[in-house]
């Protein structure tokens, strides 16, 4: 079974402790002790070793491997020795570097001295030990050599593989790492793309996975919180046949969908696991990536939310492999969902404009062809006006687009059967649904407001619906002066609920919890 090993730096004895206490507490299974400057006190960090709450790896990383150490290598060598040496309560490994391992007969002799392995003659010698390489800048062009070396060197307990990622399509290598595994393996990317190699260790069955005590103290680039995969990424839940999804755009970083889906994942009971997958705005990149992710089968990859600016490339993608479309995201020209169905085949589709459906369906108590007739503004010409506008003609709304760039909305609407008007023209503007499809109002301008409610008192008031897609803050200032005004308001969160759950629905065949779903998003954007 997989474990989650905290990384803990060590300043002094008493903090390291209180961390591994810590480290406990979140559900850590094992703890790193990196003692990289804190070698001096050797019978401090044998108590060290011996107290701690969990099972350690110690590693003294030196400066030429990415750690801290900078003194020499007999010391080290010397501090590793001395811990080892311990009657009992030692470490359960030592992490020492490949090629410092290869380098010096002294540090093959000192180590074999104090790890478990085939020769060994001193029974309480029982620490594992893991030899590791770490690449800080991309992956290494020998990496296949590194790991032959590693597996085929006796006293070698563990295969320790890092390295930045250059793309999300590195994660495959080092998972397929780990699957083939001869010896007990740890492969993991390293920086903003390696997310996906860390969480998915448990899924392909890595000896363990690392995770920081919080954001400040991470020992690697991209390293997740203990509480971020415990909780976040559903790390109890995650095995080997766990579905694998994700949101996928640039940047992705803020995104709240790992929380909802992950969330309503967990509500439902559903063997998967969703994560932000930041991908370059190029086709290429989009096309390669999506690719690898569906041909490793192993990986059960079973769908994405598609974010900008990706959702025209993923038109693309599914037509370019044989998929579906649907009709209306075709016309629309943007998708942002991508289904992977049970027999394989791909589906690209589009809930943003059935969430800004329903959600003005809902607030008017009709069903969709109630829309038929219905005078709808929309302000705003961009991606969301696109797919709102389409949506509601294609269910026989009247509807007038209102943009600041006047050329653009007549664009727009020519294209989709709508109406189009500069902005000047929105107070005379005479409708019973009113959506702002702008970033006016959003955090942190919240003063603005598309459209002064109180102006338009003689037409805007009881009965009107006044749909705001911004979602924070979640109720604007467009918004409030509408509920002030006795109009049915909708916030943007609403919008961004509903078109999460259609596809929740569409990847799991469930009922979205949508309880579960508005209060993760309210949570996220309240900051707790
Ligand atoms: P977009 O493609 O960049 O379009 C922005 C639109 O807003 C354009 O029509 C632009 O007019 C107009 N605009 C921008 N600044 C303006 C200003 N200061 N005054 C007047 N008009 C202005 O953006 P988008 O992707 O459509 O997103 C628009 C909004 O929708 C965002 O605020 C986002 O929060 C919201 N949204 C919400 C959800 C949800 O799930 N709730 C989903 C998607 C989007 P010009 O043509 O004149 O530049």
């Amino acid at each position: 079974m997989t474990m989650l090993a905290a990384a803990i730096t060590v300043h002094d004895p008493a903090q390291a402790l209180a961390d591994a206490a810590r480290a406990a507490e979140f559900g850590a299974e094992l703890v790193e002790l990196r003692i990289d400057t804190f070698t001096e006190d050797l019978a401090a960090l044998a108590r060290l070793v011996e107290r701690c709450p969990l099972p350690c790896i110690v590693t003294c990383r030196p400066t030429w491997e990415g750690g801290e150490y900078d003194g020499d290598e007999q010391t080290r060598v010397a501090v590793l020795e001395h811990l080892g040496m311990a009657a009992s309560g030692g470490p359960a490994y030592f992490d020492v570097e490949l090629a410092a391992y290869q380098r010096s007969a002294n540090l093959r002799q000192k180590i074999g001295l104090v790890v478990d392995h085939p020769d060994q003659v001193r029974p309480a010698a029982a620490a594992g030990l893991i030899l590791s390489t770490h690449d800080f800048q991309g992956r290494p062009a020998d990496l296949y050599q590194k790991v032959e070396a590693m597996v085929s060197s006796p006293a070698c307990r563990v295969v320790k593989v890092a390295w930045r990622a250059r793309s999300l399509r590195d994660n495959l290598e080092a998972l397929e790492l780990v699957r083939q595994r001869h010896k007990p393996t740890i492969a993991l990317c390293m920086g903003e793309f390696g997310l996906p190699s860390r969480v998915l260790a448990k899924k392909f069955g890595a000896l363990l996975t690392f995770a920081s005590l919080d954001d400040d103290s991470a020992t690697a680039p991209g390293q997740p919180t203990l509480a971020q995969v415990k909780g976040l990424y559903r790390w109890d839940a995650l095995g080997a046949d766990t579905a694998v999804y994700g949101v996928v755009g640039w940047p992705v970083g803020h995104s709240m969908s790992p929380a909802v889906h992950n969330a309503g994942f967990d509500a439902a009971g559903h063997d998967g696991v969703y994560l932000p997958m930041p991908m370059p705005p190029e086709y290429e990149h989009f096309k390669a990536t999506i690719g690898a992710w569906l041909d490793m089968e192993s990986l059960h990859f079973r769908g994405a939310s598609v974010t900008i600016p990706h959702k025209q490339n993923l038109l693309r993608f599914v037509a370019q492999r044989g998929g579906e479309v649907e009709a209306l995201a075709q016309r629309i020209g943007a998708a942002n969902t991508l289904t992977v169905r049970g027999d394989g085949s791909l589906y690209a589709s589009n809930t943003d404009y059935a969430a800004a459906l329903d959600s003005v369906c809902d607030a008017l108590s009709i069903g969709r062809d109630g829309l038929a007739g219905r005078r709808v503004a929309v302000i705003g010409a961009g991606g969301a006006a696109r797919a709102i506008v389409a949506g509601f003609v294609h269910h026989g709304a009247a509807v007038t687009v209102y943009n600041r760039t006047e050329p653009r909305a007549r664009e727009l609407a020519e294209a989709l059967g709508a109406e189009a008007r500069g902005l000047e023209a929105l107070p005379a503007a005479d409708a019973e649904v009113f959506i702002n499809c702008t970033p006016v109002g959003m955090h942190p301008a919240v003063d603005a407001t598309p459209l002064t409610i109180p102006d338009m008192a003689a037409r805007v008031g009881p009965g009107t619906v006044v749909f705001d897609t911004i979602y924070n803050p979640i109720e604007t200032r467009l918004l409030r002066e509408a509920r002030a005004a006795g109009c049915v308001t909708i916030p943007g969160t609403e919008m961004f609920v509903r078109q999460a759950a259609a596809q929740f629905e569409l990847w799991t065949g469930r009922a979205a919890p949508l309880d579960v779903f508005r209060r993760v998003v309210r949570q996220a954007l309240s900051g707790g």
